[in-house]
């Protein structure tokens, strides 16, 4: 059956249910983007109107908000915790919805177990039977709770789940074998998905597929009227929690915006006891979403204080034309060196507050600095007053943008079929053009795809731009250079022989090994290394060692995570 586009939004606020404040926080939000989703429908069916669009049956099942694992989360949201998780479920819920897919939501072991058809009160046994639904979209947690109680089935039906993962999950983390033989166990990875199950926050890593969320657009009327009204003297200042200020040094540098700037602040307090915050930072409490948006529409600057670490806020500040001041991370955060990302299941390097914003959109909505410097912070207060800046959303995270790629997902990855063969040992069809390269299009390799039809990849080999990176550098970082994106999907079709020569690396040995860094080609021996273990096919990591061999592919300018022919 093929899907139709939705506009009303009144069967999925049925569908969310109540009773709880997450669940009242996610229905306010798809209240309130109501309008904006339905137009965004309405410029994506007409863009896609060549496109059949087969209709799935998709499960979401919300783990962190069922009361099994311990629902921190709910007693937060009028406290100030953590809203990034709230925003991007009420969004994804909206996309599915919007999209015309048959949705079923749970926020409960007692819905899960409904859905799935297991009988009550036999919770971990196996699910017989098919599994009823086509994609079943969840988080760490839920994936824990589906593993109890669908036992060994789960293993069988693997391939439909999608999990929703903030921070991200890399290769060698999620396979289990590895991450325990070489130091990689978390409490988080090890659960032998395709890399592209997990679904993250920001564009993190390419190993990962990008679902992102939304931020509000404006009209034409809004943009001008914003800036009228923008007060040059007026910051907010980033975090809803009194906790979230109490970095060091911060006094130093709130006095020096406080020179020039009303400080203003959106942190939680209890009547009782107001937060600890300097008594001239004029503190609204946390504020309704809407309300916000409003302090934002008068604000100048938004500054960041380091915590929290890639949330929506920043975005949100951008898009009502706020300037977004971060500061600089030298050296980077990591799983390695900061508590709040240790034994995470990535060991991806953080280099300031917001890496999306400083490195998609950058200046002059985004400036990033060393807070350390205080002439340099100074000085870039007193630029940014100066500053005339217009607001500004990339496409990807306007709600047209989200639609596109979650359609382009549903419709094209597919984690159940089995993987195509390694290609032919014999293929020429690297050429010898200068890399990145090309591959020409009577390329032996591209008719293998186009014949073994059923294995043909996406994004479609066309995309692909194959060069070894330089030692010591990942392949996130060398297509990155290269103007163009990893793509772990296409692996596969350079895990050859033939690829070592075609970028002139002459191989004495040729070796087969499970190691996240391979294809790679260690300069010191001669030696090219073959991935053995398609799971482990890694655009992060990097090694002195190696120079590795990447698949990048072109992407759209405002929607990364789709190739010019991805759609
Ligand atoms: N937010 C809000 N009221 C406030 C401050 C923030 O509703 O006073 C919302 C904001 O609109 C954003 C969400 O909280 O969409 C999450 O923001 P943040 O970037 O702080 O991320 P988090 O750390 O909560 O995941």
């Amino acid at each position: 059956m093929d899907a139709a586009f939705r506009s009303d939004i009144g069967a999925l606020l049925e569908q969310v249910g109540a009773g709880k404040e997450s669940l009242s926080f996610m229905k306010r939000r798809i209240r309130r983007m109501a309008a904006q989703w339905a137009s965004a429908a309405r410029r994506l069916d007409d863009k896609l109107r060549d496109h059949r669009r087969e209709q799935k049956r998709i499960l979401v099942h919300v783990g962190f908000l069922t009361e099994e694992s311990g629902d921190v989360f709910s007693p937060k949201v009028l406290k100030g915790g953590p809203l990034g998780e709230m925003v991007q479920w009420a969004d994804i819920l909206t996309a599915l919805h919007v999209l015309g897919h048959d949705l079923k939501i749970s926020v409960s072991l007692k819905e899960l177990h409904g859905f799935l058809g297991v009988p009550p009160g036999r919770g971990n046994c196996p699910l017989t039977g098919p599994l009823p639904f086509d994609l079943i979209y969840t988080d760490y947690h839920g994936l824990q709770q589906m593993k109890h109680h669908m036992g060994l089935s789960l293993r069988k039906h693997k391939c439909h789940i999608r999990v929703i993962d903030t921070f991200g999950t890399e290769p060698a983390y999620n396979h289990e074998e590895y991450a325990t033989l070489h130091g990689y166990r978390t409490n988080w990875g090890y659960w032998n998905l395709r890399g592209q199950q997990y679904m993250t926050m920001f564009p993190h890593t390419p190993d990962n597929s990008f679902m992102g969320f939304v931020a509000e657009e404006l009209n034409e009327t809004e943009r001008l009227n914003i800036q009228r009204n923008k007060v040059n003297n007026m910051a907010v200042v980033y975090g809803k929690d009194a906790s979230m200020w109490k970095v060091s040094g911060k006094e130093k540098f709130l006095a020096i915006l406080h020179r020039y700037m009303e400080i203003h602040g959106t942190v939680y307090y209890e009547a009782q006891r107001p937060p600890e915050v300097p008594a001239f930072v004029k503190n609204h409490g946390l504020l309704p979403q809407q309300e916000l948006q409003q302090l934002l529409r008068k604000a100048k600057l938004f500054i960041g204080f380091g915590f929290p670490y890639e949330g929506p806020a920043p975005l949100e500040a951008i898009a009502n034309g706020c300037i977004f001041l971060q500061p600089k991370f030298n050296p980077s955060h990591s799983s390695l060196n900061h508590d709040f990302f240790r034994g995470k299941p990535t060991s991806r390097k953080v280099s300031s507050q917001h890496p999306y914003a400083e490195q998609y959109i950058g200046r002059p909505h985004v400036i990033t600095i060393d807070f350390n410097n205080s002439e340099e912070f100074e000085s870039t207060v007193r630029e940014i007053m100066r500053m005339n800046v217009k607001p500004f959303l990339p496409y990807e995270y306007t709600c047209e943008g989200m639609l596109e790629r979650v359609h382009a997902y549903i419709q094209n990855q597919d984690f159940c079929r089995p993987e195509a063969p390694f290609p032919p040992v014999n293929s020429s069809w690297l050429g010898d053009a200068p890399g990145p390269f090309v591959l020409p299009p009577d390329s032996s390799i591209l008719a293998w795809g186009a014949n073994a039809s059923s294995y043909a990849p996406w994004p479609p080999l066309s995309a692909l731009r194959l060069l070894a990176s330089p030692e010591g550098q990942s392949c996130v970082r060398a297509c990155r250079r290269a103007g163009l994106v990893c793509e772990p999907a296409l692996y596969r079709f350079i895990n050859i022989r033939e690829a070592f020569s075609a970028l002139d690396l002459q191989c004495d040995g040729l070796e087969s090994e499970m190691n996240h860094l391979f294809p790679a080609f260690s300069a010191e021996h001669a030696e090219c290394g073959l991935q053995r273990d398609p799971l482990l096919f890694s655009c992060a990591g990097s090694s002195g060692r190696y120079r590795r061999l990447c698949p990048c592919r072109d992407y759209r300018v405002g929607q990364v995570a789709l190739c010019r022919d991805c759609l």
